[in-house]
């Protein structure tokens, strides 16, 4: 088993299209050990985000983040990091498979409507940013 952090981001939850990316969540065959609605501050986006700040979209991406609540998951599931990517679909929907979430419901390439992370290492850095180990089941 493997678990993942992953996010529906604001303009997800602000269309009310939370409750289908879940049930694609289930359908999948992903076990939510853990979940809560927060909405982030700026600087807890930039503290998440920390390994892009160099980048052009960074302070873009950190108020998108932190201007309205999201939904924080931890996944679990054999494989759950990479079929949590395959099932979100590429970071520009303009790119992204049929079928995948990001596809279906992104706006663009920063209002892409979810998160995953990429690695083992970032999932071990992401799960602990949101959620204690009492928290997940
Ligand atoms: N992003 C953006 N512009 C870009 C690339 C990324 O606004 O050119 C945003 C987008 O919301 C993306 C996030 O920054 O999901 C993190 O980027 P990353 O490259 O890590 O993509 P992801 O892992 O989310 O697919
Ligand atoms: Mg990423």
């Amino acid at each position: 088993m493997e678990r993942t952090f992953a996010i529906i981001k604001p303009d997800a939850v602000e269309r009310k299209l939370a409750g289908q990316i879940l049930a694609r969540i289930e359908e999948k065959g992903f076990t939510i050990a853990g979940m809560k609605k927060i909405q982030l501050t700026r600087k807890q986006a930039e503290g998440f985000y920390y390994v892009h700040k160099e980048r052009p979209f960074f302070n873009d991406l950190c108020a998108f983040m932190s201007r309205s609540p999201v939904i924080v998951l931890c996944l679990e599931k054999e494989n759950a990091i990479a079929d949590w990517r395959t099932l979100m679909g590429a970071t520009n929907p303009a790119n992204a498979e049929p079928g995948t979430i990001r596809k279906d419901f992104a706006v663009n390439i920063e209002e892409n409507s979810s998160h995953g992370s990429d690695a083992p290492e970032t999932a071990a850095f992401e799960i602990p940013y949101f959620f204690s180990a009492l928290e997940l089941v």
